[in-house]
């Protein structure tokens, strides 16, 4: 099965994806996580990128495609998989659908203020990349990661300033694919509001219809 997460920066999109990924046994592609990877081992790409990032901009399309054309290229996506953040333009869709089809798109709902009071209270695993939130998703121990005892911190484009441009970039660029997809009859809406287990339970029956 191949999957499309779409939706808002904080909509729960990775969350979600890495546990579906594992019920279906399919690869959950980040490309934030592949952006980040590049940036931490200082690659040419990670150079490249590393101040767009930051600042809550878009990656131009050519290197974002071209990355994912990449990685789609690897074996184990031949049972399908999820692509989570990844489109985020028409262009990008465009070209996506020129060398894969996808099944369906996940559109996970939820409000400005929801993610600004998701975004601001994340917290990222330095080492591996897992996702807390200090209300709604805490570790067992403060500021370290259950997973692999690392330091937790706050991504540099989690700041106010960042936020509100991620925002702004979400309606301008990415908004217009809700509109691309349901007309392609391939969008399934889902409340991401609700709390983890529910929206991982409502994904999981979206796309066993
Ligand atoms: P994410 O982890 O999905 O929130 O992505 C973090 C950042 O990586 C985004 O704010 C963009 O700067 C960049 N990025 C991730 N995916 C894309 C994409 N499909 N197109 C352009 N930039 C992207």
């Amino acid at each position: 099965m191949k999957l499309i997460f779409l939706g808002p920066p904080g909509a729960g999109k990775g969350t979600i994806a890495s546990r579906i990924s594992k019920d279906l046994n399919i690869p959950h592609i980040s490309t934030g996580d592949l952006f980040r990877k590049a940036i931490k081992n200082q690659t040419e790409l990670g150079k490249k990128v590393q101040q767009i990032i930051e600042s809550g901009d878009l990656v131009p399309d050519a290197l974002t495609v071209a990355l994912v054309k990449e990685r789609l290229n690897n074996p184990d996506v031949e049972n399908g998989y999820i692509l989570d953040g990844f489109p985020r333009t028409i262009k990008q869709a465009d070209s996506l659908e020129s060398f894969s089809k996808i099944d369906n798109v996940i559109n996970f709902v939820i409000s400005d203020e929801q993610v600004i009071q998701r975004l601001s209270g994340r917290r990222m695993c330095k080492n591996c990349g897992e996702g807390y939130h200090i209300e709604n998703m805490k570790p067992q121990k403060e500021g370290i990661c259950d997973k692999c005892g690392e330091e937790l911190i706050i991504r540099p484009d989690d700041t106010p300033e960042a936020i509100k441009n991620r925002l702004a970039v979400y309606y301008e660029s990415t908004a217009p694919l809700i509109d691309y997809y349901k007309e392609k009859g391939l969008l399934l809406d889902i409340d991401g509001a609700q709390e983890v287990g529910k929206v991982a339970e409502a994904t999981s029956k979206a796309i066993s219809k």
